[in-house]
């Protein structure tokens, strides 16, 4: 049996919920009853013309009004993509940009990709057809490469613009600075938070269109007692809810696919123990590597007598409405990406989510009927604990990309770019050194060709200085091979509790000297030779959806090396992988390491925190044998810092591919050290002070 959680809720309106669930499972109504019955509906004239008025327009309205899905629709339908004119309208996230489209295309009655399409990194779903186009933000800014005035465009919707993702921070300032120079533009800012006055302000006083919403009450309760565990608690309620109230879905927010299917997997257990003498529950996770076909199962009605459950990452917060939900589980968290410019490195961070972040949550339960939210934490916490609002991601990111992107749009002086909010001029000169270092600026901070080259590409510009170093080396198709595993690379070998012996043998048997780069080179090769075999992955404990997600970013990448005239070719003798390695020293020299003597750690030869400890990652191949040099993908900070796909390499690699960076003297001089005799290796002493 299930010990419920002792929440403090009054259930004084449960027949009324009842009533408007039945109600709009009555309704079983057609695409265009839909679209009529969206609150923006009413407003459909007075926005046409207040666009039609006013160049730049903030349009601000509740989470499920119709901005995203009707916005282009009334626009193309008000003659705005006459003449092969487009609208686009950008979206921070991959999976709303093609659920939208997909709905939008529904709602038309076209087939997708062609009148209404869609463009996310590494997937075109577009035709010259094409009038109604969603795309990432980051697609858009690409856009600028190559059209900077955006003369496709009659119209651009900068939505979710409350998101504050950098690549939407840096649209405002372009999309800004383009409208000043095609006064026949029209630009929307469109965003489900009332702080809209920052965006009126930014975008020199715009006028702000709200699309009263009326969402129905939503009743939140606390728990008494901080919840140490949140995953359980959530499981819990989910069960109390299910068991105790006769109607309405359930959306529980999640910091990510990993918690989903542990929580999914708990539900299936407390069902199956229930069996019958409980209605069905249906659980739909949606996080952003979920598969599209599995994508479409969260918006299908609710079969009646069942239940739905909506596993959800904090895109179900404002990106994609799901319809009939009644409660909320909100336990407060959020994944996010953090870079540190001292550390150099970048992590994903499970931190408490800001109180705009828990309105927004709570609200998605008030949009078929009065509604509850169950926070799993205290009252106490909500006021004291969390943040008033998100931090831009522009303040906790690398701009490496970025910078290179506003220099090859033409933007000469990063340093002064018009920012929403400005990031801290330290990240700012930071990234400008890397990229100096990479060789994609030269002494006047002004790209060179091989800048350039990099900027075409939609990669961190470590990866596009690799890929384009791969030419000169005759290896760009085991480079980029190597890349596109990288991509996938914490999910490639399947590692099952009950078979972890098996699994550990099969992945010893794809083990190549050199490093883990080499071994997942082996993993692809292997996986190419048998012609993307399926049985061959379940055989080989290799998890196919990363290695067919691979398979497509190697695609695009292809795709890329020949767009930007990088020879495909492949190393003439694979024997020797040298080639290889110093492809990667020439994008990689940042992250390089030294073993130190005695021991099996490793200091940072340079950059960032030189002479920091970190370790090879106990599942590399090189963690039994531990080669002196090495360079690694990424720095991962658990119980220790860990480097995670680690390859071998030499020193004097390391002057030819970056000779501003390291000196022959200083390589020698840190080699020298392990000849010291044991008692001068006094920590901290001058001695052991690294370059
Ligand atoms: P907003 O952008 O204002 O949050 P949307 O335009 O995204 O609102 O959503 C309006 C409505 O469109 C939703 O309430 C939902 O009914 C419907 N809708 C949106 N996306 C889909 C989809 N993929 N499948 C089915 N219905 C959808
Ligand atoms: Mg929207």
């Amino acid at each position: 049996s299930i010990e419920f959680l002792n929440w403090d809720w009054k259930t004084n309106n449960e027949d009324e919920i009842i009533a408007k669930i039945d109600e709009a499972e009555k309704k079983a109504k057609t695409i265009e009853e839909t679209r009529k019955s969206l609150p923006i509906y009413a407003f459909r004239n007075d926005l046409l013309s207040a666009i039609e008025e006013y160049q730049v327009l903030v349009i601000v309205g509740e989470t499920g009004s119709g901005k995203t899905t009707q916005l282009p629709q009334y626009l193309h339908e008000a003659g705005y993509t006459k003449g092969d004119k487009k609208v686009g309208c950008t979206q921070p996230r991959r999976v709303a940009a093609m659920s939208v489209a997909a709905r939008v295309a529904e709602e038309m009655g076209v087939k997708l990709g062609y009148e209404v399409g869609y463009s996310i990194r590494f997937e075109d779903c577009t035709s010259d057809k094409t009038i109604i186009k969603y795309m990432t933000d980051g697609m858009l800014l690409r856009e600028f490469l190559t059209e900077p005035l955006l003369d496709g465009y009659n119209c651009l919707i900068i939505d979710e613009a409350h998101e504050r993702t950098l690549h939407t921070d840096v649209l405002f300032g372009l999309v800004k600075d383009i409208a000043r120079s095609r006064p026949d533009l029209k630009l929307l800012i469109s965003s489900a938070t009332l702080d809209a006055q920052k965006f009126a302000d930014y975008f020199d006083g715009a006028p702000i269109f709200s699309i009263p919403g009326k969402p129905y009450p939503v009743q939140v309760c606390y728990t008494k007692a901080p919840e140490a565990n949140y995953i359980g608690a959530a499981v819990t309620t989910v069960m109390q809810l299910h068991i105790t109230q006769q109607k309405g879905d359930i959306l529980v927010f999640l910091t990510g696919q990993e918690e989903i299917e542990t929580v999914q997997e708990s539900l299936q257990q407390a069902c199956r123990a229930l069996g019958s003498k409980i209605r069905e529950l249906i659980i739909c996770p949606i996080y952003a590597n979920l598969p599209p076909d599995m994508q479409g199962k969260i918006f299908e009605p609710t079969p009646p007598g069942a239940r739905k459950v909506i596993l959800a990452t904090n895109i179900a917060e404002t990106s994609i409405t799901i319809d009939g939900v009644s409660f909320v589980i909100d336990p407060g968290f959020v994944k996010q990406n953090f870079y540190s410019a001292k550390t150099r490195m970048e992590s994903l961070e499970v931190v408490t989510c800001s109180r705009a972040s828990a309105t927004q949550r709570a609200g998605r339960a008030g949009r078929v009927g009065p509604g509850h939210c169950f926070r799993l934490y205290t009252k106490h916490a909500y006021g004291n604990e969390m943040e008033e609002n998100n931090v831009p991601e522009i303040k906790r990111t690398n701009l490496g990309h970025v910078v290179l992107l506003l220099k090859s749009i033409g933007i000469r002086d990063v340093m002064s770019f018009e920012f929403m909010d400005p990031p801290h001029e330290q990240a700012l000169i930071s990234a400008l050194k890397d990229l100096s270092d990479l060789g994609a600026l030269n002494n006047e901070g002004e790209l060179t060709k091989l800048g350039r080259r990099m900027a075409e590409y939609p990669l961190d510009p470590v990866l596009s200085k690799t890929i384009i170093t791969s030419e000169k080396y005759h290896c760009s198709e085991e480079v980029i091979s190597i890349i596109s595993m990288l991509n996938v690379q914490s999910s490639v070998f399947y590692r099952p509790k009950d078979k972890k012996f098996h699994a550990d043998k099969a992945r010893q048997n794809f083990t190549k000297s050199g490093g883990d780069h080499f071994t997942l080179l082996n993993v692809w090769e292997q996986w190419v030779d048998t012609n993307y075999s399926l049985s061959w992955c379940h055989e080989n404990f290799i998890v196919y959806r990363s290695m067919t997600r691979a398979r497509d970013v190697r695609d695009q990448l292809v795709g890329l090396c020949e767009r930007t005239e990088v020879k495909l070719e492949s190393n003439p003798n694979p024997a020797d992988i040298v080639p290889i390695q110093k492809s990667f020293v020439a994008g990689f020299f940042m992250n390089t390491a030294k073993l130190l003597p005695f021991g099996d750690s490793y200091q940072k030869i340079k950059f960032g925190e030189a002479g920091r400890r970190i370790h090879i990652h106990p599942s590399s191949s090189l963690f039994q044998t531990p080669p002196k040099w090495v360079l690694y993908y990424e720095l991962v900070a658990t119980q220790k810092d860990y480097m995670r796909q680690v390859m071998e390499i030499q020193p004097q690699w390391l002057t030819e591919a970056a000779p501003a960076c390291y000196t022959k003297a200083e390589l020698d001089k840190l080699d020298s050290k392990k000849k010291m005799p044991k008692n001068h290796q006094v920590t901290g002493s001058p001695s052991l002070s690294v370059i």
